[in-house]
């Protein structure tokens, strides 16, 4: 959701407020957008190399766009570099200056701003890091990290360069899998965030750890709707997670299950663990999703669950997501890392006793939640 807006602080280009949790999507889908701005009041959209306008005004809400150019260092040196891309077409096809507006980053509030793709940067190559940071346009350069730098190794050249930088970044995390899964990657963030407090950065294309992000004094996360969103996959190769089957979070949970193992944590339908009270499931289970690979189990004619089965997951995410960022968001900033934990707290004692009385089948608890738990209060 966005933050509170501070009073007096409309400017022409929306703004988003400081501590804002956004949605980060991709540019296939307005539909999505459009609930995206209704709910949320605005988003991360992935650009393409041919759309690399950055922030474009979209429905009166900011819209700000990733241009997601992650490449390898080599690949960027063949094409010309990713962080100076001219400005191209924006999500509905117009010319960019045809734009009356753009969206702006938490704490620029007096200026329109653009995303600056960089290639992804190995683990303490400090010269690529350098190079990225002083990109000459101005705007929010657009850090494509692998989880290394997070650790010991990493982290310190990374706090350094970034407040020597003093501008405002936005970090994508690039693994294979979930990069906070690796113990120390958590308190890596958290380390970075609080040293770093005076730049405005982002966690972006990550899971609902932007929101725990966000209560550590992150100036805006950007939680993807799709798995291949969630964050980069890195090194390329491989293939990657193809993802067909929608992957729906569990609120009491924080946790994203495949559709296809939503029905081994519950017996049925009746089951309070998978009824979702958000505004798009109105009380219905998630275990609609769960029948077949690709369809949804009897949806109400016209109702969001009607419009297709990766549509109907994302708007569940959308607003499950949305509405899980509320406690944190609305609590005063002091209190806000103590929320994030309780809930995170909760959804480990939920899981636990999922696991035990489901098996094997349920999820297990992510090393990343365990790390957020065990933060030093
Ligand atoms: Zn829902």
């Amino acid at each position: 959701m966005l933050a509170p807006r501070p009073p007096g602080s409309e400017a022409a280009f929306h703004p988003v407020p400081d501590g804002s949790v956004l949605p980060y999507l991709t540019d296939s889908g307005l539909a999505l957008v459009d609930e995206a701005l209704t709910i949320v009041g605005g988003a991360v959209v992935a650009g393409r190399p041919d759309r690399s306008v950055i922030g474009v005004r979209y429905r009166n809400r900011p819209v700000l766009v990733d241009p997601a150019t992650y490449r390898t260092a080599e690949q960027a040196a063949t094409d010309g570099g990713g962080a100076s891309a001219p400005p191209g077409r924006d999500l509905i096809g117009g010319g960019a200056a045809a734009l009356p507006g753009v969206g702006g980053w938490p704490g620029l509030s007096d200026r329109p701003v653009r995303l600056l793709g960089s290639p992804v940067i190995a683990v303490a190559d400090r010269d690529a890091l350098a190079s990225a940071l002083a990109a000459p346009e101005p705007g929010v350069v657009v850090l494509a990290l692998p989880r290394g730098w997070l650790l010991a190794g990493g982290l310190d050249t990374l706090t350094k360069e970034v407040i020597a930088a003093d501008r405002p970044v936005a970090i994508v995390l690039a693994h294979r899998g979930n990069p906070l899964d690796r113990v120390g990657t958590v308190a890596g963030l958290v380390a970075l965030l609080r040293e770093t407090r005076a730049v405005p950065i982002g966690l972006i294309r990550c899971d609902v750890s932007v929101i725990g992000a966000v209560a550590h004094g992150a100036a805006l996360g950007a939680v993807g709707l799709l798995p291949s969103t969630r964050h980069q996959w890195w090194p390329p190769g491989g293939g990657g997670r193809a993802a067909r089957d929608p992957h729906l979070f569990v609120p009491d949970l924080l946790t994203y299950v495949p559709a296809a193992r939503l029905r081994a944590l519950v017996d049925d339908e009746q089951d309070q663990l998978l009824v979702c009270a958000c505004q798009a499931c109105d009380g219905r289970s998630l275990l609609r999703f769960a029948s077949e690979p690709g369809t949804i189990a009897g949806p109400r004619p016209g109702s969001p669950g009607d419009g297709g089965t990766v549509l109907a997951a994302a708007l569940h995410n959308l607003h499950a997501t949305e509405e899980t960022s509320i406690p944190v968001i609305e609590s005063s900033p002091g209190k806000r890392a103590a929320c994030w934990q309780r809930m995170c707290l909760r959804a480990v004692d939920t899981l636990t006793t999922v696991r035990e009385r489901r098996g094997d089948r349920a999820p297990a608890v992510g090393a990343w939640l365990t790390q957020w738990c065990d933060l030093p209060a």
